[in-house]
Parts: C-alpha cells; sequence; structure tokens
C-alpha cells in the first residue's frame, strides 16, 4: 500500500482504488502485514490495540499484536505475529524463501481479525497469490463458522506470479489438502503442486485483472497455464483497466518539484527538466535537447533487451536518457551496473539503478518522453503518470500499455484519443521507429508536440471510471448474496 510498503504498481491501486471508493461513500479498510521495512512515518496515529488475535497455523495457536493507523486517510490494520519466525521482521516484502508459508499464515490471521472483530463485511477484496489463501479459507472455513456476509473479489495483478507449493503445505494455514487437490480446485494445471492463484480463481465470488487487454491475453498463453481455469471461469472474470492516485501524481502541487506546473504553463516544465540536468550532472547547453526517461522494476518482463537498446538509441538519435531501477535479479542489475559503468563520463546518459520515489518524481516532471517497452504489461502506471506530467509514452502495444496508448499517427483512430508512440513487435526495430517517430515530431514540429503534451497532461486517468466499475461488480455481488 503506498506510500507505506510499495513495491510496484499494486502498492498505488491499493491506496488510489480505496481512496475513490471512500470518497463515493463506501466505507474501506486495509488489512496489511506489519512490515518492519514499511515507512513508519507514513502512517498517522499508529497505536498498538488493546486486543490479541489469535490464528491457527501448523497445529498451533498463535497470538497477533493488531495495530492501527490512518494511511492517506484510509484505516489500516496491521497484523504482527507472535511466530518465532518473524514473518514480517525480514527487511524486504517479499523474496524470502518462506514466503508461501509468511503469506498462508497473513491470509489467515486477516480473516481471524475479521471474523473476531464482529464486523458485518460486504466484500473482501484480496490481491495477488500472497492473499489468495483467504478465498477458500472463507468458504470452506470461515462461512461454516456463520461469517458468510462477505463476497470475495481477487484481483490478479500479473499472472507470472501464481504461488505454488507442495500440496501438503496447504494445511499449514489450516486447509484441508485431500479435498483442494483437485484439478478442478487447487491443483496446478501443469504439475503435481497446488496453486494460490488458482484457488482463488475457483473459490472467488469475482475475479480481475488490471486491463482489458491483459484480461484478454491471459485467457491464451499470457494465463501462464491459467488459462482453461480462467475460461471455465470466464463468466466471473473481467478487466478494470487500473487508475493513477491523481493526488499523489499531479504536477501542479507535487512537493518533491523544484516547480510546480500545468497544462497551461510549461515554463514549469522546462524549469524541472533543467533542475534535474544539475542534479544529475547532465549536459545543459541545448534547452531542448529531448530527455528520456524510464523508470521501471528491471526484470525479464519489462524489455530488458528494449530498455538498454532505448539507452543507445537515444544517444544516437542526439537525446539524453535517465533510467531510475532497481533489479531483484542480480545478473540484471550487475548488466546495467556495466551499462551505467560505459556511459560514467557520457553527459547525457544517467542510470539510477535504485528505487527513489522522491526521484521518480523529478523524472516524470523533467522528461520529454517516456519509455515502455514490455514484453508483456497487465497495466503499467508509468505511461499513465507520465502523460499526467506532460512526457509522451513510448510504447509497446500490449496489456493495459494497448488500452492506454494510442499512436499518434495511426489514422485509423480519431486524432483526440492519440497521445503517445507505439509499437507492436518486442524487437529493436519496433522500438526504434517509434523512437525515430517521437524524435522527429519533438524536433521538427514543436508546436505540434506541445499541443500533444498539453493532450496528454488533460486526459483523465483518475481513479473515479474504474472505481466505479468496481463498485459495481461489488454491488451485484452484495444483491446476489442477499437474494439467496
Ligand atoms: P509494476 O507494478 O510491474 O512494477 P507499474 O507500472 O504498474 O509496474 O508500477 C510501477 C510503480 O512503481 C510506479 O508508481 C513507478 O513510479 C514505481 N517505480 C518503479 N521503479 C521505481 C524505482 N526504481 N524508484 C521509484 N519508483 C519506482
Amino acid at each position: 500500500m503506498a506510500p507505506v510498503a510499495k513495491v510496484g504498481g499494486l502498492a498505488d491501486v491499493i491506496s488510489g482504488l480505496g481512496k475513490a471508493l471512500q470518497k463515493k461513500g463506501h466505507l474501506v479498510e486495509i488489512i496489511l502485514p506489519k512490515y518492519d521495512c514499511m515507512q513508519v512515518d507514513q502512517v498517522s496515529n499508529l497505536k498498538v490495540l488493546d486486543v490479541l488475535v489469535q490464528s491457527y497455523f501448523e497445529g498451533n495457536m498463535f497470538n497477533n499484536k493488531i495495530w492501527t493507523g490512518t494511511v492517506e486517510g484510509l484505516p489500516v490494520y496491521f497484523i504482527e505475529p507472535q511466530h518465532p519466525a518473524m514473518f514480517f521482521s525480514r527487511a524486504q516484502y517479499y523474496g524470502e524463501h518462506d514466503d508461501f508459508k509468511r503469506f498462508a499464515y497473513f491470509s489467515r490471521a486477516a480473516l481471524e481479525l475479521l471474523y473476531q472483530s464482529g464486523k458485518k463485511v460486504d466484500i473482501i477484496h484480496c490481491h495477488d497469490w500472497q492473499t489468495a489463501f483467504v478465498a477458500p479459507l472463507y468458504w470452506d472455513v470461515y462461512a461454516n463458522l456463520g461469517f458468510n456476509s462477505a463476497r470475495i473479489c481477487f484481483t490478479c495483478h500479473n499472472f507470472e506470479y501464481q504461488g505454488t507449493a507442495p500440496a501438503r503445505d496447504l494445511a499449514w494455514c489450516g486447509l484441508d489438502v485431500e479435498h483442494l487437490d483437485r484439478p478442478d480446485r487447487m491443483r496446478d494445471n501443469s504439475h503435481g503442486r497446488i496453486n494460490a492463484v488458482k484457488g482463488a480463481i475457483v473459490y472467488s465470488n469475482i475475479v480481475t485483472t488490471v486491463s482489458p487487454t491483459y484480461a484478454l491475453e491471459v485467457r491464451s498463453e499470457g494465463g501462464r497455464g491459467l488459462q482453461d481455469t480462467l475460461k471455465v471461469h470466464s463468466r466471473k472474470f473481467l478487466g478494470i483497466l487500473n487508475g493513477i492516485d491523481t493526488d499523489t501524481w499531479n504536477p501542479s502541487t507535487d512537493r518533491y518539484l523544484k516547480v510546480q506546473y500545468n497544462a497551461k504553463d510549461l515554463q514549469g516544465k522546462a524549469a524541472n527538466k533543467a533542475a534535474l540536468r544539475e542534479q544529475l550532472n547532465l549536459a545543459s547547453a541545448y534547452p531542448s535537447q529531448p530527455l528520456v526517461g524510464c523508470i521501471t522494476r528491471l526484470v525479464a518482463q519489462k524489455g530488458v533487451h528494449l530498455i538498454r537498446h532505448a539507452i543507445y538509441k537515444t544517444a544516437e538519435l542526439g537525446g539524453q536518457f535517465v533510467l531510475l531501477g532497481s533489479s531483484p535479479v542480480p545478473e540484471i542489475q550487475r548488466e546495467f551496473e556495466g551499462i551505467a559503468d560505459h556511459f560514467q563520463n557520457n553527459n547525457n546518459i544517467r542510470l539510477i539503478l535504485k528505487y527513489d520515489d522522491a526521484l521518480s518524481h523529478c523524472i516524470y516532471a523533467a522528461s520529454d518522453m517516456f519509455i515502455v517497452p514490455s514484453i508483456f504489461e497487465p497495466c503499467g502506471l508509468t505511461q499513465m503518470i507520465a502523460m499526467r506530467y506532460g512526457s509522451v509514452p513510448i510504447v509497446r502495444k500490449t496489456g493495459g500499455l494497448n488500452d492506454s496508448v494510442f499512436d499518434f499517427d495511426d489514422e485509423t483512430i480519431p486524432m483526440e484519443v492519440r497521445n503517445g508512440f507505439t509499437f507492436v513487435k518486442a524487437d529493436e526495430q519496433g522500438l526504434s521507429s517509434a523512437m525515430e517517430r517521437a524524435f522527429n515530431c519533438y524536433t521538427r514540429k514543436p508546436e505540434v508536440w506541445k499541443q500533444l503534451v498539453q493532450k496528454d497532461m488533460t486526459i483523465d486517468f483518475s481513479w473515479d471510471t474504474s472505481a466505479s466499475q468496481y463498485e459495481d461488480i461489488y454491488q451485484k455481488a452484495v444483491a446476489r448474496a442477499r437474494a439467496v
């Protein structure tokens, strides 16, 4: 949940969608693990409650300390297990050898918290495999205890990550292995393990993913083995494009920026470009030299070879490139460290290989163009944030990129919606030609470019529309539940 515990886009969704639903009058409460590495300074009124919630795990009952606080105006419960494995005191959110165990524990404890609180919940909305256990636990365990007012919505933000384990490990959180280790329930479609996301697809009332195009893609190869399961459950499955949090991402109020600006005052944007160049020690003789930004997790999905190509191509086209990215994969991190070294003395290229929220805001504001050459992209937020800051996206037509970026030169679509540059094939040629078209427009037709920037900055990427779609499916599920 941004900004307290953020790794990527999922964090933005939790606070963005949460706030939008709250604004529509719903009571939204968030449950998170009490990670030792979270940004506690972003939580107001953090305090421990005077109750202990006991939850089941591996044959024993464990106490959980429950903390509450407010994040971005949303009430949050933080669960701190009193378990010897110190599940959430690992100095990172995920990537531990026992992640399956950590999140199976969390899912059980979170449901127990809701059950013991006596709340009459309408919708429990779970995100990604880490909370997928909630769906079978709710229907197989808690509904039998009379805690059955809720309907479960599961959102998969990326089908690459499914949470698999040997079937017996399901028993840790109290699930019935024999009952669930079946091809129509939780057994993985291609090997003998069990699959948490499959369980959530089978057991949830609503299943969503984060864009309409990705929802189509995952019904075939994009489903990483779950395509058949999604087809069987297609009636409850749909893609809803994420919004962005337009309070956090607002160039006219953004405190991280040197100068705030809006679509009518692009001087302010130029001032941010100058400031970033100074900060990163980039050449600054030509204010109009185009600056290309890229902010990403450096993983195969993001098209790392194309990102590398974009750096060299920008140098060739006479632009400047700023990459902000970090990689959980040591080889990729090393490769990019090598590229950073290679360009060390080149004052047109900077690679900053870390996670840095403040710097990300400055790069969105300073850049003229923004590269997202993903191999696949469930939704992608960076292209939308870039547009809001007047940086024109150059993206591969896949997943949510295909639902949010429309090619400037494509005469088959209305001019009003054309907002960036796209390419189809995931190869260097495709990317090069999109970049060339963008550079051409930028240098040869500055007035046209300016209008494009202004148009991009005024597109509505807020959560309003998408939150209404969630509201609609929640309400239908609740109505069905009440009719029963
Ligand atoms: P994903 O969830 O696959 O990482 P998204 O495009 O949905 O990709 O979301 C990425 C989010 O993470 C954006 O808010 C982006 O600004 C942020 N981000 C990614 N890498 C970094 C980084 N190195 N430093 C700061 N913010 C980052």
